[in-house]
């Protein structure tokens, strides 16, 4: 059997983009939990269920029932959210989702529904998964665990670039005000908060290339 991989760390820190490359080269499953927290999120704005400052707790778990969440791969090698059956990848990724997710992912029930999925889909290896609780709840026992951080004005800036590049006119401000939120949210909630597990690796990318980034990652996946 195939090893596990958990990549976790704070919002725009480089992750997917470590996790994809990953998968790439060892030629395992990636698997992007955040895509699935963001598309409850949108089924939740998209009710009416969810706002910046209030999450309808009550009513998005209710929801939760009416939610089927598929990944499907799309022709840039990556996979595609579906939410019930529509393809999501796009509109997942805009700030307005950004806005509210962290407080869609607080939630215990929505946790625990998409925590069931993750772990069925990582059950026989192979995988790259990269989230907040993929080594610390999903995979406590993952052979590998890496822990991702970067300057967190190098993260805004990465983040920002990216957005543009999509033509979502958003302002830097914006963006930072965004990931400072998410990561304040994420670390501080009740249920399964960000944390670094002990035997997790640290990577700083701050100053590592996507490249560099992997060869590292490889290093460790060898040791
Ligand atoms: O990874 P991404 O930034 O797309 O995740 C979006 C949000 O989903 C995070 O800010 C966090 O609130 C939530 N999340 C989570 N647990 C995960 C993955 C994402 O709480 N495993």
């Amino acid at each position: 059997k195939e090893i596990t991989i958990a990549i976790d760390g704070w919002s725009s820190c480089g992750k997917s983009t470590l996790a994809k490359a990953l998968a790439k080269s060892l030629n395992f499953v990636y698997v992007d939990s955040g895509a699935m927290y963001r598309g409850v999120a949108l089924y939740a704005l998209r009710k009416d269920l969810v706002s910046p400052s209030h999450a309808n707790e009550e009513e998005i778990i209710k929801g939760l029932s009416d939610i089927t969440l598929t990944f499907s791969n799309n022709d840039k090698g990556s996979a595609d959210l579906y939410l019930n059956g529509e393809n999501v990848e796009q509109e997942i990724r805009t700030i307005t989702v950004s806005n509210v997710v962290s407080a869609v992912a607080k939630i215990k029930e929505v946790r625990s529904f998409l925590v069931a999925q993750q772990r069925k889909m990582g059950e026989d290896g192979g995988v790259v998964m990269d989230g907040r609780d993929i080594g610390s709840v999903v995979f406590p026992n993952a052979e590998l665990k890496l822990f991702v951080t970067a300057d967190p004005e190098i993260r805004a800036q990465r983040r920002y670039d990216e957005l543009q590049a999509k033509g979502d006119n958003v302002s830097f401000d914006e963006v930072r005000e965004n990931l400072k939120m998410r990561d304040e949210m994420d670390k501080n909630r009740e249920e399964s908060p960000l944390i670094q597990t002990e035997d997790a690796v640290v990577l700083d990318n701050s100053n590592l290339s996507p490249a560099e980034q992997l060869q590292e990652s490889l290093k460790l996946v060898e040791a």
